[in-house]
């Protein structure tokens, strides 16, 4: 699995996660540890969007890149050194650049350890967020708040308690209920499936989970029936994972969610768009005395 990017590591990935790095994903790691960039969150204070600006920190010369180096060793037929990250806890502060008060810090644990029985000697390199202040649960709860109006109440709760579960470590819990959330999703887009012509009911209910999102393309947004492989372990079987497992994927699977109601929110105020636009229309009209 590839190393999330610095936001999606920052703000999506719940508590505990272990992520594995090897070779030259430690600059990506780098990425995340000596982020000093801006993202967009929820900010708990000011109770709105805002613009989060990371504190800059520099990094130390030992990990800084040379790609002038990495090219010349290349050419030279030399694996290009990677900096063996010292073990111990980062820290990533940032701001709320509408009033530089309101703060959002993120803790990470980097570790290494020798992986027993392995020969040849094996050590494992891994990063995993291990404190936030908000919470993981204070920034998504209100931020699922929005979907009130495209999610029965009782989808809600269960978003609502996946991402408590996720925030508090509890990976199986949470991903149980979110797959059944993206579950419930799918196939409310195969029941509206049904009706298209020449739909074929027996061969969808011979396919997989990830086939049927391919197979649902003209209902469900793009990028998910583009990739169905970001959810091929919705067919493995709840007892076959491992609570590491259901964290690391707890985040493809909120976006996914997300990408399905945020299609919904948009289609309902285009709705209301349109109602609005031909209510203006009638009364423009009956002014006129057309
Ligand atoms: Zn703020």
């Amino acid at each position: 699995m590839p190393i999330p990017k610095p936001t999606t590591f920052l703000l999506g990935t719940p508590l505990y996660a272990k992520t594995a790095y090897e070779g030259d994903e430690v600059w990506a790691v780098l990425d995340v540890l000596y982020f000093n960039g801006t993202y967009d969150s929820y900010c708990a204070k000011c109770r709105r969007e805002s613009t989060f600006q990371a504190k800059v920190v520099e990094r130390p010369a030992a990990y800084q890149r040379n790609l002038a180096h990495e090219r010349l060793d290349k050419q030279n037929g030399i694996d290009p050194k990677v900096p063996s990250l010292e073990p111990g806890l980062y820290v990533v502060h940032a701001h709320c650049t509408r009033t530089n008060s309101h703060k959002q810090d993120f803790v990470f644990f980097v570790d290494r350890e020798v992986v027993p029985d392995h020969a040849p000697p094996k050590v494992l390199r891994t990063i995993q967020k291990v404190g936030q202040q908000p919470s993981y649960g204070d920034l998504h709860i209100t931020q699922v708040k929005k979907y009130t109006h495209v999610l029965s109440n009782e989808q809600l709760s269960e978003l609502t308690r996946a991402i408590g579960l996720a925030s508090h470590d509890v990976g199986v819990g949470a991903y149980v209920y979110l797959r059944r959330i993206f579950e419930t999703l799918v196939e409310e887009a195969h029941q509206s499936a049904v009706a298209d012509p020449g739909w074929d009911e027996g061969a969808y209910q011979r396919l997989r989970m990830s086939e049927r999102i391919a197979h649902l393309k003209s209902h469900l947004p793009n990028f998910l029936s583009e990739h169905p492989g970001m959810y091929s372990l919705l067919s493995k079987g709840i007892h076959e994972l491992s609570e590491d497992e259901c964290l690391k994927h707890f985040e493809t699977l909120r976006i996914g969610i997300e990408l399905i109601l945020d299609e919904r929110l948009d289609q309902r105020e285009r709705a209301q768009k349109i109602s609005a636009a031909k209510a203006a229309i009638q009364k423009a009209l009956g002014d006129a005395g057309a």
